[in-house]
């Protein structure tokens, strides 16, 4: 069995890992110190850009394009810089076993990997219909979007079917960009899901009536309050109709699924400590083992400004704990120490023209102000959410990079309010005068 050593071990080849690579550099690694092991086989990548512009018809994002770190603006990092700066990608490879007792991960293929300190950055992994027994969710071309591999399965599926009927089941944000990006790839298509509106653990229904008219007028079918009970399928194998759980019946070339993820824990289950469903760190996203760290994703931290442990699955939360990480262990190492991880929360999505960020909590009186008209020719509005006489959390729909800044300034700084009516009047004003 062949066996490996590192000073430092990423699991997982994500976002995380890609911009934790990069603090490791910035910090100092020496050429042979760092692997990361991932089962994808190419090197770190922006995912939010596959239910994005990877899908789009014309001129779709393509690799090295969307590699780490261009998302926040930085240098893509190559598969050629790892090499360069002597860090070990290895790729197409899970590891399927890990023994925090003797700092071992073995992969499928029984390679064992040795590490002194380890960073769990392993992700999630999408939440199937199969998991529910939900009859016919086997089918050809029903689709799940985690990897490059899912969609580039996608892709060709949207090829071989062109111009069909598509199926999005899920009314979270994957589902909200895969309607469009299907309806862009000029598909017939209908969403279900189950709640009174999409996005509702983000979204009030103000908020929600907007996206929902908007995608109405793109001639996208919306059908609420029911859920796919089960799939036909043709004599091929492929999806051709979805059943709902309230009898109707649709018909379907294509079905893409986004009900959720959950946070890939289970190699450490019974080996560090656990909370709410992730892997419990504390503001150095050091987990209950002490060479062992956990980001992204999977980490369950400290929220400073809220009091609060936390999980969090969005991209900035997986580059920044990663680098928080990099420079703890690094720091640790000096006998340094460095602040407490104080995260803002922040989240975005894209799709058609519109564009909308949030930053903080959406907690206590929501307050929608600006244009939520969906036929309004420049759409633009946002909401606030006070809590306890302060303002900690905020969205907005088109801002401008100035306003995005203004608004998330507002979420760090909760300025008092004395009514909601004085944010109903001022609107994006309040924020910028902050
Ligand atoms: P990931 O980026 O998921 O990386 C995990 C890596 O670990 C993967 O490479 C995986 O293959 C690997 N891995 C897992 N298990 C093993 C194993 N046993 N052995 C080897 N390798 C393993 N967030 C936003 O804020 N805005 C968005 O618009 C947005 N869009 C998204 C669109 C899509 C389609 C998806 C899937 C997610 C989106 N997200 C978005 C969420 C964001 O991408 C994630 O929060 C982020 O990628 C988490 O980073 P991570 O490093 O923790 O995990």
């Amino acid at each position: 069995m062949a066996e490996k050593h590192f000073k430092y071990v990423i699991l997982g080849g994500g976002v995380s890992a890609g911009y934790a690579a990069r603090e490791f550099v910035k910090q100092g690694v020496k050429p042979g110190e760092l692997a990361i092991i991932s089962k994808e086989a190419v090197a770190p990548y922006e995912r939010p850009a596959l239910s994005k512009a990877y899908l789009f018809p014309e001129a779709p994002a393509r690799l090295p394009g969307f590699h780490v770190c261009v998302g926040s603006g930085g240098e893509r990092l190559l598969p050629e810089w790892y090499s360069e700066k002597g860090i070990e990608l290895i790729l197409n490879t899970e590891i399927v076993q890990a023994d925090l007792a003797s700092n071992t991960l073995t992969s499928a293929a029984r390679t064992t990997f040795k590490f002194d300190s380890l960073i769990v950055a392993t992700g999630s992994t999408v939440i199937k219909l199969t998991d529910f027994k939900v009859q016919g969710a086997g089918s050809q071309n029903i689709f799940y979007l985690r990897e490059i591999d899912d969609a580039d399965e996608l892709i060709e599926a949207i090829k071989a079917k062109k111009d069909g009927k598509a199926v999005i089941v899920g009314g979270g944000y994957i589902g909200l960009e895969l309607a469009a990006v299907m309806k862009i790839n000029n598909y017939s298509v209908t969403m279900v899901y189950p709640e009174p509106w999409c996005m509702p653990r983000l979204f009030t229904p103000e908020i929600a009536a907007f996206y929902e008219g908007y995608y109405a007028n793109k001639g996208i079918n919306i059908i609420k309050g029911t859920v796919a009970a089960g799939f036909e399928s043709n004599e091929n194998g492929e999806v051709k109709a979805v059943n709902l759980k309230d009898g109707r019946v649709l018909d379907a070339d294509i079905v893409v699924v986004g009900v959720g993820a959950r946070p890939l824990t289970t190699l450490l289950k019974g080996q560090v400590e656990e909370d709410k469903g992730g892997i419990k760190t504390d503001a150095f996203f050091k987990s209950s083992v002490s060479n062992v760290y956990a980001v992204g994703d999977v980490a369950t931290f400290p929220m400073k400004m809220y009091n609060e442990m936390r999980r969090v699955e969005h991209v900035d939360h997986a580059r920044k704990s990663a680098e928080q990480a990099v420079k703890a262990i690094k720091a640790s190492e000096e006998g340094k120490t460095i602040d407490q991880y104080d995260y803002l929360p922040f989240f975005y999505s894209r799709s058609f023209d519109l564009s909308w960020q949030f930053y903080g909590d959406n907690v206590g009186e929501a307050v929608l102000f600006g244009d939520n008209s969906p036929t309004s020719s420049k759409p633009k509005f946002g909401s606030y959410w006070i809590k306890d006489g302060k303002v900690v959390g905020a969205f907005l729909e088109s801002g401008t990079p100035e306003e995005n800044k203004a608004i998330a300034k507002v979420a760090k700084v909760q300025p008092s309010v004395a009514s909601a009516d004085q944010l109903t009047k001022e609107g994006l004003t309040f924020a910028c005068k902050i």
